[in-house]
C-alpha cells in the first residue's frame, strides 16, 4: 500500500482551471491527494526543489515557459515524478510529443472531469513506480545495488565520450581471490554478505563522479575518472587492496578475503568500451598468476615501473635498519680566506644490488611513505656525531649542514628532536646548519616563521636551499629568522653558459641578501669563471666539484687537514 496523501504540484496559471481541479479532488471522500498550486514554472521548479512531491499535473502555457519546454524543465528537474500534462482543446500534439518523452498521460483541460482525473492520478503514478523499478532491475545488481554491467556500459561510454578534451580514465578489473571457497565451506548467505561488504567498502574508497560496477559472481569493476597522474592511481589501487583486505565481520565471525585487481588506462590500452574492458580483465588474470592480492597494469612499460617502484619501496623500508645509508660530505669555502668553513651532510644509499643511490631516486619516494622522518632524524645525528668526531680528532671546527624536507619540517617534533639529538651528540648547536626550501617555508609563511623561531632558540643557524627557484615572497623574507641564502646551481651554471643577462640573478642575489644582513653562499660551483664571477660580486661562500664533490667522512678529514684551498678561492685580484 502507498503513503497516502499523495502531494501533487499543479502548475497552473489560470486561476480558474486551477479552481475546478481543487474542486474536483477536494470531492474525494478518500483524500488521497494533497494539492499544492504554483502559477510559475519558477515557482514549481522551486517546490519541486523542496517539497517532497508524488505528482505534477502541468499546463504547458505559462508566462514564464511555453510548450514542449516546460515540460522538458519540469521532467529534467524531477526525472522520478509522474507528469500529466494539461491542454486547451486544440494542442493535442505537443502533449503527445511530451508524453513521447516522458510523460505519463496527458488531459484536455475542457473534456476533463473528477472520474478521468482521479483515474489518470492514479494511473500515472503507478505506471511510473512500474517503469522505475524495471529501470532498476535493468541496471542495478539486485544484491548489492550497485550498479550492474548495463549501467557500468553506458557509465563508461559516457566518461569516454562525453568528455571535451582527452582525460585519463582508469578501469580496474576487481576479483576476489578464493571466493568459491568462502562459497563452498561458509555457504552462499555468508558469501553473500561478503560480497555486500566489499561493495559497501569499494563505495567508500571512490571520489564523486567514479563508479563501482557489480558484473556478477565476485567480479567488480571501478571506473576511476581524471587519473591526471600514474603515481596516484598507484597509490588509490594500494588503498583500495588493503581497504579489501581488512577483516570482515559476518555472522559474528571474522573474515579475511584479499583481491587481485587489473587496470587499463583510456585512452592508451583502448578507444572503446569493450576493448578497455577486455584488457582489464586480462591484467587482473595476470595478477592472478603473480599469486592474487596484488594488481597488474595492461601494458608492460606500466608494470615495469609500478614492480618497480614496491621493489623500491620494500627496500627503502628496511634500509634504515640494515644500515644502508650513509652521508657524504662536501666542503663548503670561504670566499675571505679560502677555509673550508662547512661541510654539506648528502644522503646517499648503498643497496645491496644497485650500489650507491643518489637522493634523486629515493628522497621523493621517502617522502611520500613517510619514511622520510626516520631517515631525516638519522642524518641529522649522523652529521652532528661525525662532526663532533672531526673536532675531536683536532681539526679546524667546521658547521655542518643537514637537509631537511617539508615533510620533516611540517612534522611537530621537529624542534624537539633537534634539541634532543644536539643534547645527545654533544654538538655545539653553532656547529649546525639547517638546509630548508623556499617552498617549504613559503607553504604557510605564518607557522613557518614560528617553527623557524624556535629552531633558532636552540642556537643553530637556518639557511634557505636553492634559492631564486621558488617563490619566496619578499615581504615575509625579512621576517624570516634565517642567516644564510643559497643560490641555486642554476644561476651559478647560467654565469658561464646563459646570456649574459643571466648572470644579473646571481649578482642581484648576492646584493639581496647582503641587504637584509644575510650571509650568501653559491652551491654548484665548477669552474674558475664562476668562481671569479662570485667572488668580484662578494659572495661570502662557495661550494661546487671545482673544490670537491661529496666525499665520504674520511676523505673529508683529509680535505679539512689540507685546511685551505689557497691558490684557487683566497688569492684575491688574481683574474
Ligand atoms: P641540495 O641540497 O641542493 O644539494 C646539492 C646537490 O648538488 C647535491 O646533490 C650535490 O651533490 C650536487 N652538487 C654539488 N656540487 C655540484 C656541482 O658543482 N655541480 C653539480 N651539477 N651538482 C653539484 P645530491 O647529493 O644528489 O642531492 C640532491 C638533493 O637531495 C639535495 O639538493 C637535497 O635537496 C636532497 N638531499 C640530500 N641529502 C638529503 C637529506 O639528508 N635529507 C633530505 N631531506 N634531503 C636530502
Ligand atoms: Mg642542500
Ligand atoms: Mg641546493
Amino acid at each position: 500500500m502507498s503513503v497516502l496523501p499523495h502531494t501533487v504540484l499543479l502548475i497552473e496559471d489560470n486561476p480558474g482551471d486551477a479552481r475546478l481541479i481543487r474542486e474536483m479532488l477536494a470531492e474525494d471522500p478518500e483524500e488521497r491527494f494533497r494539492l499544492h498550486c504554483a502559477d510559475r514554472l519558477s515557482r514549481g521548479l522551486d517546490f519541486l526543489s523542496s517539497e517532497k512531491t508524488g505528482l505534477v499535473l502541468l499546463d504547458l502555457s505559462l508566462p514564464d515557459s511555453h510548450g514542449l519546454d516546460t515540460f522538458v524543465r519540469v521532467f529534467a528537474h524531477a526525472p522520478q515524478i509522474p507528469i500529466i500534462v494539461l491542454t486547451g482543446n486544440d494542442d493535442d500534439r505537443v502533449a503527445l510529443s511530451a508524453v513521447q518523452t516522458g510523460a505519463q498521460d496527458y488531459l484536455v483541460k475542457g473534456r476533463l472531469d473528477r472520474e478521468l482525473l482521479m483515474r489518470s492520478m492514479q494511473y500515472s503514478i503507478e505506471r511510473k513506480r512500474y517503469q522505475e523499478q524495471l529501470e532498476r532491475q535493468a541496471n542495478y545488481d539486485t544484491l548489492t545495488g550497485l550498479p550492474n554491467r548495463t549501467l557500468l556500459h553506458d557509465r563508461l561510454k559516457q566518461s569516454v565520450f562525453a568528455q571535451r578534451q582527452v582525460r585519463s580514465i582508469a578501469v580496474v578489473f576487481i576479483d576476489i581471490d578464493h571466493f568459491k571457497f568462502v562459497n563452498d565451506s561458509l555457504g552462499h548467505r555468508v558469501g553473500d554478505e561478503l560480497l555486500k561488504c566489499v561493495g559497501e567498502r569499494l563505495n567508500l574508497m571512490l571520489r564523486d563522479g567514479d563508479t563501482v560496477a557489480r558484473l556478477g559472481g565476485d567480479e567488480f569493476v571501478l571506473i576511476l575518472n581524471d587519473q591526471t597522474h600514474q603515481d596516484l592511481i598507484f597509490r588509490a589501487m594500494q588503498r583500495i587492496c588493503s581497504k579489501v583486505a581488512e577483516p570482515s565481520v559476518i555472522d559474528g565471525k571474522e573474515l579475511y578475503v584479499t583481491c587481485s585487481a587489473g587496470i587499463s588506462l583510456y585512452p592508451q590500452d583502448g578507444q572503446d568500451v569493450d576493448t578497455l574492458l577486455k584488457n582489464a580483465d586480462a591484467a587482473m588474470y595476470r595478477a592472478k598468476e603473480h599469486g592474487r592480492n596484488n594488481f597488474q597494469f595492461y601494458t608492460a612499460e606500466m608494470n615495469e615501473m609500478v614492480n618497480e617502484r614496491l621493489a623500491l619501496e620494500q627496500s627503502l623500508r628496511q634500509a634504515l635498519e640494515r644500515e644502508e645509508f650513509t652521508l657524504y660530505y662536501q666542503p663548503k669555502v670561504s670566499l675571505k680566506n679560502g677555509n673550508i668553513v662547512g661541510a654539506e651532510a648528502l644522503l646517499r644509499w648503498r643497496h645491496p644490488e644497485r650500489g650507491l643511490v643518489l637522493p634523486e631516486r629515493f628522497i621523493h619516494l621517502a617522502e611520500e611513505t613517510g619514511l622520510i622522518v626516520p631517515i631525516g632524524e638519522w642524518a641529522l645525528r649522523e652529521a652532528c656525531v661525525q662532526n663532533s668526531l672531526w673536532q675531536k680528532e683536532g681539526l679546524h671546527p667546521v658547521t655542518v649542514s643537514v637537509n631537511f624536507s617539508a615533510r620533516q619540517f611540517r612534522h611537530d617534533i621537529l624542534v624537539k628532536s633537534v634539541s634532543r639529538i644536539l643534547a645527545e651528540t654533544g654538538l655545539d648547536p653553532s656547529h649546525l646548519e639547517m638546509e630548508l626550501t623556499e617552498s617549504i617555508i613559503m607553504h604557510d609563511a605564518e607557522a613557518a616563521i614560528a617553527t623557524l623561531r624556535e629552531l633558532k632558540a636552540l642556537g643553530v643557524s637556518l639557511s634557505i636551499d636553492d634559492f631564486g627557484t621558488g617563490y619566496s615572497s619578499l615581504s615575509y623574507l625579512k621576517d624570516l629568522p634565517i642567516d644564510t641564502l643559497k643560490i641555486d646551481r642554476a644561476f651559478v651554471r647560467d654565469i658561464t653558459q646563459g646570456q649574459s643577462d643571466d648572470r644579473v640573478l646571481a649578482r642581484a642575489i648576492v646584493s639581496l641578501g647582503h641587504s637584509l644582513g644575510l650571509k650568501v653562499i653559491a652551491e654548484g660551483v665548477e669552474n674558475k669563471v664562476q668562481l671569479a664571477f662570485l667572488r668580484k660580486h662578494r659572495c661570502d661562500e662557495v661550494q661546487g666539484f671545482y673544490f670537491s664533490k661529496p666525499v665520504p667522512p674520511e676523505e673529508f678529514s683529509k680535505l679539512l687537514r689540507a685546511a685551505k684551498y689557497p691558490r684557487e678561492a683566497a688569492e684575491s685580484g688574481s683574474q
